[in-house]
């Protein structure tokens, strides 16, 4: 099969949301924020970054909790009603048009390596940056470390919001 279209399925721990990813995604992150740990109470988080419109519910409905973030502009983590386990968020400055799906929801996680390290500034000191992975103190400049295939995506994607609603991408930050 065609890695651009191959699929990733996930959820959360009861069962009851189910989603597909119906692409691969433009990138993944491992982010080293404090935020980030504090959130899922362990060293880092993976984020794989998407087009909304490319993850479809399978099961279930997810609750939206608007939560405080690392850039002030907030985020929308959506969340199982019943076991309450985070599946992705959105966030501000990403807009509407991006999920930041959690790789750690994912059946195969493992299918979606980091393909960055950021904030590293903050990594707790015992992981070792793994060589060969690109790694920035902070965050980074789209045009920079994305595909050329992910830049265009991401375009099109914001091409189709309104003009209120565009990121000035291509850099989805939390
Ligand atoms: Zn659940
Ligand atoms: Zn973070």
């Amino acid at each position: 099969m065609d890695k651009a279209q191959h699929t990733y399925d996930g959820g959360c721990t009861c069962r009851q949301v189910r989603y597909r990813m119906t692409s691969r995604p433009l990138i993944v992150h491992c982010c080293h924020c404090r935020w980030c740990q504090r959130e899922s109470g362990t060293a880092f988080a993976l984020n794989a970054v998407i087009e909304s419109d490319r993850v479809r519910l399978l099961q279930g409905e997810v609750v939206v909790i608007d939560t405080p973030s690392n850039s002030g502009k907030g985020q929308r983590i959506a969340r199982c009603p019943k076991c309450l386990v985070a599946v992705w968020s959105n966030y501000g400055g990403a807009g509407d048009a991006m999920r930041f799906i959690r790789v750690g929801t994912l059946d195969e996680p493992g299918a979606l390596p980091p393909d960055i390290h950021i904030y590293t500034t903050s990594k707790q000191p015992w992981f070792t940056l793994p060589p060969g992975t690109p790694a920035v103190a902070e965050f980074y400049k789209g045009a920079e470390v994305w595909s050329k295939e992910s830049r265009e995506r991401w375009a099109a994607q914001q091409a189709k919001q309104s003009p209120a609603a565009r990121a000035p991408g291509p850099s989805p930050k939390e």
